[in-house]
Order: C-alpha cells, then structure tokens, then sequence
C-alpha cells in the first residue's frame, strides 16, 4: 500500500453488502477501511432489550437510535410526502438492517433479468442470471444459506432444480413446523405451488454459528446467532485486517476536476470532521442513505436518476380464523412460500407475487385485541389459548416497477444533530401493474381462507419492505447511475453495492441478489486497483 492514501479502499456502510465488500478486498490483502455510521452493539444487549420492551411488534425497537445516525423511524428525521407512508425500515449500526431481517435469501429467476424484452415492461438488466450466478452461489456460501435443492422456485410447473444452480445449498433446508405441513398439504392440494423457503438461517451448525433453535424472534433478534445478519462479515473484515471504524457519519464524497474520487469527509457525534483518501470508494449506506450521500456530494448524478426509482416490494397481511387449530409461532418465521404467479405470460398485465404463511408468533396481538374489547379474567384467557391456535397469517410481496416521480431528495428546511440535511422520500403505491396484481392476491387470499374453513378475517394491513432502486445499474448513463459492476458512470473509481442497484425488483426479497452483486462488484475493485 502507497503512504499516498490513507487506504486502497473506503467502503462506507458496515451492512451485508458493504462488509461483504470489505471482507473480500481485505482477505485480498488490500488495505482497506470500513466507515459505519452507528455504534457496534453486542448481541446480548439488543436480545435484553427486546425482552424488556412490552411492545414486540416493532422491527426497529431494540436498535439504537442515536442522535448522530438516526435510524428510519427516529422522531422527526425521514419526511414522507408521497400518497403512501412508504416507512423504510432501516438500522444503523454495525451489521445494518439484517439484524432484523427474516433472512429469505432466494435467487432472482433469468426472465427477472430481461422484463422489458419478454413482457414489455420495467427494464431489462445490463447482465443476466448466468453473468451473476457464480456470485449467487458464492453468497449463499458466505451468508450460510439452507434451502431445498431439488425445487422449482419458478412455480411454473418445470421438472428439476430452477433457477439453474452450478453449486448445491451450502445446507439443507429446515424441517417445517406443524402449521407449515398442513399448509403444504392443503395448498398443494389445491395446485399451489410450496417451497420451503432458502434462508440464511443454520440448520446445522455452520460458520462457527449454531443451529436454529425455533426460538421465533427472528424479526427482530435472533438471540443465538443462527440466524445471518452483516455484522458477521463486519467483524470477519477486522478479522483479515479492515480498519473498521465506528460512529463515522460520511456526509461528502468529494470529487477532483476530472470526475476522480479523491476524499470523504465524515462527522464524529461530536461534530468533529475528519478526511481519508483512497485508490476507490465503495458506497453501501442502503437505499436512502447512500443517495441520500450522492446528493450532498452533488455526484454520480448526470443522469439524474440518484434518488429516483425508489422501489420495494408492497407486502400486505391479513389474518383469519381458521376452523382446525394450526399452532404459529413454533419455529422460524419464514419457513415457507407458496407461490401462485411467480413467472409466466401474465407479467405483461400484472405484477408478480410471493405469498407467506406466517409464523409469527400471534399471542401478544390477540392479547391487546381481546384486551380492547374488554375481555378480562378466565375467559380472556381461554380466548387467547383458542385464537392463538387457529389464527393464520398471510402476507404477500408484489413485484413494483420502478417509477422516477418515486423518489429520495433532500430536505430544504430540515437538519439532523450532525447539520445535514434529513431525507425526504416520495412514494405513491398507485401503479396500474402493481394494482393489477393485487387484485389477484385478493382471489389467492379468499380461496386460502375457504380452503382451511376461515370465517373471520382482520382489515388488510400494508408495510413496504425491500427498498431498492434508488442508484440504478444500467447499461446507458443517461438512464442510470451505475455500470453493470456497480461502478458510478460518472466516476472511475467511485463504486456502489446494495438492493439500491437493482434494475428491478423481481418477485423475491432482493438481499442475496444485492449481496451476490456486491461480491461481483469487489472482484472489479481488485481488478481496478
Ligand atoms: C423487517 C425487514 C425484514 C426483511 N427481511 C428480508 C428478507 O427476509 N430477505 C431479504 O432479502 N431482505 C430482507 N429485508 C431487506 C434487507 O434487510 C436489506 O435488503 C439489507 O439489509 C440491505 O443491505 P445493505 O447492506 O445494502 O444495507 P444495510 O443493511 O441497511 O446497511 C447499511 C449500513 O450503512 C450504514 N450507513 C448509513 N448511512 C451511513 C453514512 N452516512 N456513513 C456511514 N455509514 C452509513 C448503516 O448504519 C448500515 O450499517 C428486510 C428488511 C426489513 C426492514
Ligand atoms: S427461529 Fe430462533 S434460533 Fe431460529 S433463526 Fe429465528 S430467532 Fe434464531
């Protein structure tokens, strides 16, 4: 390493793809420094937290929220001024926001990969699943990903293992809880199509982590580390030499006169401000924050696409009362997905969609309904014992074309406690296609809920994980912000990793096709430097 830069390379952002990013350039034996915004925070101390909050439900709740890097829910920091509350839920601290992810970790299918060509909608991506797949396979390995190698994850009937694999799951799947037998008998029975979801949840022990325990807290802790989250490869990344330096807020890329990165300029929760150099810069803040980044460096923006496309994946749930006792709650929370339009023709009307079982637990949602309506004593305890049995919950991501008007600016009148300006996101959830496959997931929901004999049903609820679109790969830079290796158009050694590039958003979570990329575009920074 020259003594002219303070590193070969600054990765900013201590989350999945950035310390995957990290991880791989520093086992290269490049000297590289990991800038995180939040504090590290030990396991126990979140787990603690989580079991002394009376409200489970949110997320975010045991995660720190400081003043210095807010996370999304923080009081007063995300503005929202679209129709819909998109509500990005994302952490800040070491390891990012997989500390509460559910940890689905599906490939992306080839056709994913060229909508605008096959269906004459979205965008086709600059490259294709075969271009990607060796990554996909790397980073299941890297995440411990367990998943069933023998299913057809397309849900369109074809005989054999799809998407094509070069490499088998690094674990088995799990064994299925009692809830998700039956409803794989009854749905499958009814010709949907079930698969026990891949996630990067240990079914055996692996990477000097446990096996998974069924403790049910995955969203938002897994108390024992079975499941995957990016502080793994955070601390893995000091492990082979990164400097990972915590508290570190960076608030400006700075450019030379030819478009060459040169700096950041990061703030300590003090205020102070500090300076490193690097040969290149990987950006992996996530799909608001790294944006958000972009625009107060005023950079990678020619196109001016940074911000713009804001997507995710409009996931709604309904509950029901089932007639037979189907106990949720015992064993992880995604186990299963059953699919009804994951691929096919249709997609030129409508959107693709993921269907879930969930198994959460429900017993401290029944308890506070109950409890509203005045129930109390005896009775109110049989009724939880009873409802917790037989409620089922479904929940179902639709597939959203990324839209321009959709998007992440900065604020005008509004700072944080640093001084910089808050994000503001725009996000209106009327898309016709997307609409279109709503209407479908009404019919899938009606039918399931005949199928095991529900009578009551709760309102729909909507939550909008999965945000992503925001610095978008593409092969044109009038139409784009980065090159099919996540490298920005505008800058050559200024790179970008995360959910944030993805040309579109596919049916399935986007987490492992963001790492698998993130893992791609490590490779073309060892190539450029
Ligand atoms: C409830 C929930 C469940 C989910 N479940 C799934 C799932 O089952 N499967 C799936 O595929 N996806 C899931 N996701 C999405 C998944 O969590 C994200 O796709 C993933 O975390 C993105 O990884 P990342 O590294 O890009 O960003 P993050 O994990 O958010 O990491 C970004 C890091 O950058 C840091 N940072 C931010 N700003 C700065 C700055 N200015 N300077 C320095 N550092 C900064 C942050 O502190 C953070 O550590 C879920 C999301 C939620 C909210
Ligand atoms: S079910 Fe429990 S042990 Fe298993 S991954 Fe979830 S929280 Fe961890």
């Amino acid at each position: 390493m020259s003594t002219e830069f303070d590193a070969d390379v600054i990765v900013v952002g201590s989350g999945v793809c950035g310390s995957l990013a990290a991880h791989r350039l520093g086992k290269a034996g490049k000297h590289v420094i990991l800038l995180e915004a939040g504090p590290r925070v030990p396991r126990w101390k979140i787990v603690e937290k989580f079991r002394n909050t009376p409200v489970k439900g949110n997320p975010n709740g045991p995660y720190p929220d400081t003043s210095y890097a807010p996370k999304s829910d923080s009081k007063g920091y995300l503005e929202e001024t679209g129709s819909t509350k998109n509500n990005p839920s994302y952490l800040r601290l070491v390891g990012g926001t997989t500390w509460h992810w559910a940890g689905a970790c599906y490939r992306f299918l080839p056709n994913d990969f060229k909508m605008q060509t096959l269906y004459g909608v979205s965008r086709d991506w600059p490259i294709s699943y075969e271009d990607l797949e060796p990554y996909y396979g790397q980073a299941e390995v890297e995440l411990g990903v367990s998943g069933p190698d023998d299913a057809d994850q397309s849900a369109t009937g074809r005989a054999g293992t799809y998407p094509p694999r070069s490499t088998p799951y690094p674990m088995k799947a799990q064994p299925l809880p009692y809830m998700q037998e039956r409803a794989d008998a009854v749905l499958s029975a009814a010709g949907y199509r079930v698969i026990n979801e891949p996630t990067a949840r240990n079914s055996r022990p692996y990477d000097d982590r446990p096996t998974c325990q069924g403790n049910n807290s995955c969203t938002p802790v897994c108390p024992i580390g079975a499941l995957y989250n990016g502080s793994v490869h955070a601390y893995k990344s000091e492990a082979v030499g990164v400097k990972l330096m915590t508290d570190a807020v960076v608030y400006q890329v700075e450019a030379d006169g030819a478009g060459k990165i040169v700096a950041v300029r990061y703030k300590s929760p003090d205020g102070s401000e500090h300076r490193l150099t690097a040969r290149a810069f990987v950006l992996a803040a996530y799909s608001i924050e790294t944006p958000r980044l972009l625009l107060m460096s005023n950079i990678a923006n020619s196109s001016d696409m940074v911000g713009r496309n804001l997507s995710c994946q409009p996931e709604c749930h309904q509950n029901f009362m089932t007639s037979e006792a189907l106990w949720p709650g015992r064993g992880p929370v995604h186990p299963q997905t059953f699919f009804t339009a994951r691929d096919g023709e249709f997609r030129r009307e409508r959107a693709g969609t993921k269907h879930v079982v969930v198994n959460n637990s429900p017993n401290d949602k029944i308890a506070g309904n109950l409890l509203k309506k005045g129930i109390i004593g005896p009775r109110l305890d049989e009724m939880i014992r009873d409802q917790a049995s037989r409620i089922m919950e479904l929940s179902t991501q639709h597939e959203y074309p990324g839209e321009p008007s959709n998007r992440v600016t900065l604020s005008t009148t509004r700072k944080d406690a640093l001084g910089l300006p808050t994000p503001v996101v725009h996000f209106n959830r009327d898309n016709a296609y997307f609409l279109a496959g709503f209407e479908d997931t009404k019919r899938v929901y009606k039918r399931v809920a005949e199928l095991f004999g529900a009578t009551e049903y709760s309102p729909l609820t909507w939550v909008h994980p999965h945000t992503q679109g925001t610095t978008i790969m593409g092969a044109d830079p009038k139409t784009s912000v980065v090159d099919p290796f996540g490298r920005a158009h505008d800058h050559p050694n200024l790179y970008i990793v995360g959910p944030n590039v993805l040309t579109t958003t596919g049916t399935v979570n986007p987490t492992l096709t963001a790492a698998a990329l993130a893992l791609r575009t490590a490779d073309a920074v060892l190539h450029s430097i």
